[in-house]
């Protein structure tokens, strides 16, 4: 349950209430509200002369409850995504900062297009030792120096708890990844920055665990979330995972935050993603976010997903249209 508690009521009030019933206490555009566990379905009476308002819920999807709250819009720097705006973010850059030269290539790629964002990781989670794992806070400057040198905002991802202060210090929006999405120490020092968080949904992750996810950013008072399908695990291998678009849909429907896909890792090659992208933003995604190198063959992490520039460059060119078509803004 959802209570918006009534102006001036003493603090120490509230906080006795808030003992009662094991809940936790959101403060949001100049109100005050306790968030019960969802098993609560009657106002307790301790609570009549205190409750402007209340919402009660099936499960913990609470805050991101579109009975709770209309859509949501977050800000970018650039724009806005989510809300009742028609708005579709592009997000592309390669899988890991390499070099230098790699992602200053990358920079010129996103600015020659007019678009605003940079992406790419530094402390990259690899499912083998044995592989490239990101080049870590040197990376992590070196995105930042080259962001900074062509006006455009980073996005990056935090790994584990152990960088989290520099990924927030660094990056103007914090990517937690879907092996990252179940950490609370992440989930907990995101909710305390304002900064735009996008979490992916992990693989075996079901939408209710995955939206739950993102409660504990919300209800630990950072608003900006936006959720990332990325595709789950199924039988299928000839595709590296199942680009869930049912979830989507899903989604999309039943929560009040931004959905963004990133369709690179859900097919894992690079020949199927522009097809993907097109279908999602067909369905009237708030964002893309797709994998882009300078030199995919060279790249030393998810080389066969992403695209060459030239390649992009077409996929961005349909993406319009697309666009277009079905009367989406890309930002
Ligand atoms: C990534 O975006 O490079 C990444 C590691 O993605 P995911 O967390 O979805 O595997
Ligand atoms: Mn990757």
């Amino acid at each position: 349950m959802i209570i918006q508690v009534r102006k001036n009521i003493p603090q120490h009030h509230i906080d006795s209430l808030l003992e009662l019933v094991s809940g936790i206490a959101v403060d949001m555009q100049d109100n005050k509200y306790i968030i019960t566990p969802s098993g609560i379905k009657t106002l307790p009476g301790q609570f009549d002369d205190i409750t402007q308002h209340h919402w009660v819920f099936d499960s913990d999807i609470q805050l991101s409850d579109p009975a709770f709250m209309t859509k949501r819009a977050v800000n970018l720097g650039h724009g806005f995504i989510g809300g009742d705006l028609r708005n579709t973010v592009l997000i592309f850059g390669p899988c890991a900062v390499e070099s230098a030269e790699q992602i200053n290539s990358s920079a010129v790629l996103v600015k020659s297009l007019g678009h605003k964002i940079l992406r790419a990781g530094s402390f990259k989670p690899r499912t083998s030792p044995y592989s490239f794992q990101g080049m870590g806070l040197e990376g992590l400057r070196l995105l930042r120096e080259t962001g900074d040198k062509y006006g455009l905002k980073i996005i990056t991802e935090v790994r584990d708890a152990t960088h989290v202060e520099e990924v927030i210090a660094y990056g103007d929006i914090i990517q937690i990844g879907a092996k990252a999405m179940y950490d609370h120490g992440i989930l907990r020092r995101c909710a305390k920055t304002d900064k735009p968080v996008l979490i992916k949904r992990g693989f075996g992750t079901t939408l209710q665990e995955f939206v739950q996810a993102a409660e504990f950013i919300l209800s630990g008072g950072n608003e900006n979330v936006i959720l990332c399908e990325r595709g789950i695990r199924t039988f299928e291998s000839k595709t590296r995972f199942t680009l869930d678009l049912c979830g989507v849909a899903w989604l999309k429907n039943n929560t009040n935050l931004p959905v963004v896909v990133d369709p690179s890792h859900a097919i894992g090659y690079a020949y199927g993603v522009p097809d993907l992208a097109r279908a999602c933003m067909a369905m009237g995604v708030d964002g893309l976010l797709i994998e882009v190198h300078p030199n995919p063959k060279e790249a030393r992490s998810d080389a066969a997903q992403q695209l060459d520039h030239q390649s992009f460059l077409q996929l961005h060119e349909s993406l319009k249209t697309v666009a277009n078509a079905v009367n989406r803004n890309i930002i």
